[in-house]
């Protein structure tokens, strides 16, 4: 239950940088007066009362998810499962990673992308001038299969529209997808990553770049010069310029 509580806060604390971030972008007053209502009877109150809804709606709604899915049994990870890995990053990130599912370390910590994967897949995101910080990383499946196993056909079924959902609120310029489950899950496709990967795709009007899972390179090194390939598509997606290779 602690761990659920820490979830929460940590959420809200997202969303409370998103929101003190688009402030100091200068986006308009409107968008916070649920936060911070007009004063009844000014010339704005209407229009922020109704945009301001919206947004506060919005996030309400993103709150009620992760929470929603802190207690999810919809599938039988349930069982096994320590915690439920929501995802993190920055909520208003232009770009976000897609992974498969937890292994044992982010199982123990409910946090995503923290072991040997993790750090690999923070090398890769910083090989293209962005900070961890800067993305937004989630899984398909929330529940790490026993064992680390594949994510089973019924299990994917179950879980995905958590991640449509996420998506949905997210609303990147661009989606990575890392490994073959979350670029079949997204694509709805059924060929291998080997093959998806090298090409940009589309996810409701999004472009989605496949690439190898960071754990696959573990084992796999050799891909490595892949991935660098297909982050260089990534970089040039977002207008990131790169100066030298990583
Ligand atoms: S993997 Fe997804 S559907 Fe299954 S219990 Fe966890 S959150 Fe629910």
């Amino acid at each position: 239950m602690a761990s659920v509580k820490a979830e929460l806060l940590l959420h809200v604390q997202r969303l409370k940088h998103y929101l003190r971030k688009r402030m100091h972008n200068g986006e308009p007053a409107t968008v916070f007066q649920k936060i911070r209502p007009a004063q009844p009877g000014s010339s704005t109150a209407a229009t922020a009362a109704a945009s301001g809804s919206t947004a506060a709606k919005l996030y309400s709604e993103f709150e009620q998810l992760a929470q929603t899915v802190q207690s999810c049994t919809q599938c039988k990870l349930a069982q096994t499962r320590k915690h439920v890995v929501f995802g993190e990053g920055d909520i208003q990130a232009k770009l976000v990673f897609v992974g498969e599912a937890p292994g044992v370390d982010e199982d123990s910590e409910g946090r995503i992308f923290v072991g040997a994967a993790g750090k690999l897949l923070t090398r890769i995101i910083e090989s293209i001038g962005l900070a961890r910080e800067e993305v937004y990383i989630c899984n398909v499946l929330k529940c790490r299969p026993p064992g680390n196993r594949n994510p089973a056909p019924d299990e994917i079924t179950a879980c995905q529209n958590y991640l449509i959902k996420q998506l949905e609120f997210l609303q990147p310029k661009l989606i990575c997808v890392l490994g073959t489950f979350a670029a079949q899950t997204l694509l709805g496709s059924q060929e291998p990553i080997g093959r998806l990967r090298g090409k940009t795709y589309t996810y409701q009007n999004i472009p989605v770049i496949p690439t190898f899972h960071p754990a696959a390179l573990l084992y796999h090194p050799q891909n490595k010069k892949l991935v660098w390939e297909d982050m260089k598509r990534v970089a040039k997606a977002l207008g990131i310029t790169i100066s030298a290779r990583k």
